[in-house]
């Protein structure tokens, strides 16, 4: 069987990985239950200091996979049987991705590489060693990644023993709590919900169906049909309109005292920064741009810049 494994293929594939580290913005996660083998862990510690994170706000800048700390030149393994596809560098950093079928492991930094695109490994199988250089820890880690296509998977889906077992570094990053959780926000003004819809998702924490993974749901959605004009909640300010990565086209609406109301996915605006609006103006139309799967409103409340639940 011919396989669609092009040069350009093999480079633009670690590239793309790279570049997805580096540069916050929208990601898709996979919904459908896990059915694949179970991954062994590359290196020898079965801890994850820094867990994957798809955005879903500015409050969270994202990481697409899992930080494992290790040991400089600690030997690397592949996670399951599969095929290398590429093996170098990419911008200086060393990357091994292998593919188990539909998904791709991917490791990194790693030098001193032992595997070639093209090679088959078997689980537990050397392919480099553990880089210092290019590592995005403190120290030496390693940066797994899981792929099915183009989108990012939770490697943790697929370690074994990962939910009983992986400990979370007390020096690391940990999931935000809910914040602001303690009533009014404050300010001035009555409130008044900006589309008529129901809640479909509420705020608050909230567990990834597959992976068990946390991450803060910042606002509620409001189901409502594109179109559907959206309406300041309180009277305020604009203080922007434009498209905001996962948020899409968005309008941000000051009220005083820090408190702040956004209005996102909208499929256009009409107002500008600087307005006074009240509760009876017309900020823009409902719709799905940005990480929507659906014509919603995700509403949100911030104060002093921390997500609270809106509908306290
Ligand atoms: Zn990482
Ligand atoms: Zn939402």
């Amino acid at each position: 069987m011919r396989r669609p494994s092009s040069s350009a293929l093999l480079l633009l594939v670690p590239l793309l990985t790279l570049l997805t580290l580096l540069l916050p913005g929208p990601a898709v996660a996979d919904e459908r239950p896990a059915d694949g083998p179970p991954w062994r862990w590359p290196l020898g510690s079965r801890q994850v200091t820094a867990d994957f994170d798809l955005p879903d706000g500015p409050y969270r800048a994202g990481h697409r996979g899992v930080d494992l700390p290790g040991r400089a030149g600690e030997p690397v393994r592949s996670v399951a049987v599969g095929r290398v596809l590429f093996s170098g560098t990419v911008a200086g950093v060393g990357v091994v991705t292998v593919e188990h079928g539909a998904e791709r492991s991917t490791y990194q930094p790693v030098v001193r590489r032992v595997v070639r695109a093209g090679d088959a490994v078997e689980a537990g199988d050397v392919l480099g060693r553990l880089d210092v250089a290019g590592s995005h820890c403190a120290g030496p880690c390693l940066h797994l990644g899981r792929l099915a296509g183009e989108r990012y998977l939770d490697p943790r889906g697929r370690l074994t023993g990962a939910s009983r077992f992986v400990l979370v570094d007390p020096d690391g990053p940990l999931p935000r709590p809910p914040a602001g959780t303690s009533g009014a926000a404050g300010g001035t003004g009555a409130w008044s919900r900006p589309v008529g819809g129901p809640v479909t998702s509420a705020y608050g924490m909230r567990v990834h169906p597959v992976t068990g993974v946390r991450t803060l749901h910042d606002g509620v959605d409001l189901g409502a049909a594109c179109g559907t004009p959206v309406r300041a909640a309180r009277a305020g300010t604009v203080r922007s309109v434009g498209d905001d990565g996962p948020y899409g086209l968005r309008v941000v609406v000051e009220h005083g005292q820090g408190v702040e109301t956004g209005y996102a996915h909208l499929s256009a605006t009409s107002v500008a920064p600087g307005a006074r609006v009240t509760p009876r103006t017309v900020l823009g139309a409902v719709g799905s741009t940005g990480l929507s799967t659906g014509c919603h409103l995700h509403f949100m409340v911030t104060r002093r810049g921390e997500p609270v639940d809106p509908l306290r």
